[in-house]
């Protein structure tokens, strides 16, 4: 028998091997039935995992050890054939209860199945780089699309993006986040950095723009689709809202909103080819199961959402937003993120991106939107929004600090506050829990 720390493998299934969560709870599932009949002449308390594995076979206990105390590997039961993996193993403290350790994912074949470390290892290898957490580096950001002028809600989430970074010793990073090259610009980009700057928040280092990562989102995307885990996707948009209607009965009803329906999941080599023959070029989606994600926020509390087989990359090769967001931010170092809650439902999404690129998902704090007198999210045609639209009404940078600051119960009325103080009194209880109408920062 040969014991293995977890903490050990743990490490190598991080650093770019395994498996997908649906995957993993298929073969916990698995495992536990298996057990129930005595498998393979194991000892009763002992697990066989066994899983078929389209492309590729999976180190069984390179999954086991990314959910249980420790495993003990009796490498003289390993047996493999063509189709499946079968491991003998005795996992001992077993504690499935435990969130899984992130892992991401990558297909291997044992060459040698008597040797299961050298085989753990042959997991290891596709290292995510520029992993932070590793290396110590934690940072905050605030990532605006440069679409247009950050209204008083953008700036209010910059502002507690910033006071959350700065009071816990982090740093704070700006990232554009223009990957919409059609209503992205420079010039938006420079006057949101300006109105920033304007209420005194400022940034570490160079803004990053997403524009010059494609390169980059692209090889994450090729690593996610090396692991069978990425699918084209030919469907246009009002085929895949026909589709939704006409399934609107229930298979899909655990799925958000707009959830695609899965219709290319399965086409084959010809089928693909078929679309491509008829001009058409394909989206790239990420293969879920359509499973429950729990992600902690720090207002919200434990919420749980169904992830849907998001696009990675559109049909033109533009990346797409859920993909960008988690490889910058796993790149750039970043251990919190603070943004408007309505990002709080595609959080699962990136949650489940990070364990597929094997890295840790970080804080999150979801900060309720600023409204308008309709009850709609903030726009341009609730008037007097930005900073440039009050400063024509009379309003210096100092007076819409204050008012920020007012509304997370940091200032008092009329009292003027330069962010240093605020820096002092910030508490993450402060932010208000509900929506916020701007008639309460302007009124
Ligand atoms: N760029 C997104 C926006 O402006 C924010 C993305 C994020 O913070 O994760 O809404």
């Amino acid at each position: 028998m040969l014991g293995v720390e977890t903490s050990q493998l743990r490490r190598h299934v991080r650093a770019g091997a395994a498996l997908t969560a649906p995957l993993l709870d298929r073969f916990v599932e698995r495992a536990q039935r298996l057990d129930d009949r005595g498998p393979v002449g194991l000892p009763s308390a002992s697990f066989a995992l066994v899983e078929p594995f389209a492309g590729g076979a999976v180190p069984a206990f390179a999954v086991a050890a990314a959910t249980c105390g420790q495993l003990v590997l009796d490498p003289a039961r390993a047996a493999l054939d063509a189709r499946h993996q079968v491991f003998g193993g005795r996992i001992d403290q077993p504690d499935l209860e435990r969130p899984a350790a992130p892992y991401a994912l990558r297909p291997v074949t044992l060459e040698d199945a008597r040797h299961p470390i050298a085989a753990a290892e042959l997991t290891l290898g596709v290292a995510t780089a520029g992993h932070s957490h590793q290396n110590g580096a934690v940072a905050g950001r605030f990532a605006p699309s440069p679409t247009g002028d950050l209204h008083l809600g953008n700036l209010r989430t910059a502002l507690v993006a910033w006071l959350a970074a700065r009071s816990s010793g982090r740093q704070f990073l700006v990232r554009m986040e223009d990957l919409d090259r059609v209503t992205s610009s420079i010039d938006h980009e420079r006057r949101q950095l300006a109105d920033l700057a304007a209420l005194g928040l400022d940034w570490d280092g160079e803004v990053v723009r997403q524009s010059d990562r494609f390169d980059r989102y692209r090889a994450e995307i090729d690593r996610l689709r090396a692991a069978g885990c990425v699918y084209e996707c030919f469907c246009t948009r009002r085929e895949i809202r026909a589709e939704i209607e006409s399934a609107a009965s229930a298979p899909h009803a655990h799925l958000p909103d707009g959830a695609y329906p899965g219709t290319c999941r399965d086409l084959s080599a010809d089928e693909r080819q078929e679309r491509r023959d008829a001009g058409r070029s394909p989206a790239l989606r990420l293969r879920t199961d359509g499973e429950s994600i729990a992600v902690h926020d720090v207002m919200a509390g434990e919420f749980v959402g169904a992830v849907d087989d998001v696009v990675l990359a559109r049909a033109d090769g533009v990346p797409a937003y859920n993909l960008a967001v988690v490889v910058d931010d796993i790149a750039q170092g970043v251990t919190q993120v603070i943004r408007g809650d309505d990002l709080l439902s595609s959080t699962p999404r990136q949650v489940l991106l990070y364990r597929l690129l094997g890295a840790d998902p970080p804080e999150y704090l979801h900060v309720p939107l600023v409204l308008g007198a309709d009850g709609r999210r903030l726009a341009k045609r609730h008037g007097a929004v930005t900073l440039a639209d009050l400063a024509a009404e009379g309003w210096s940078p100092e007076d819409v600090l204050g008012a920020l600051a007012r509304s997370l119960g940091l200032a008092a009325p009329g009292e003027t506050v330069g962010v240093g103080v605020l820096l002092d009194r910030w508490d993450p209880a402060c932010v208000p829990s509900t929506p916020t109408p701007l008639a309460a920062l302007t009124g």
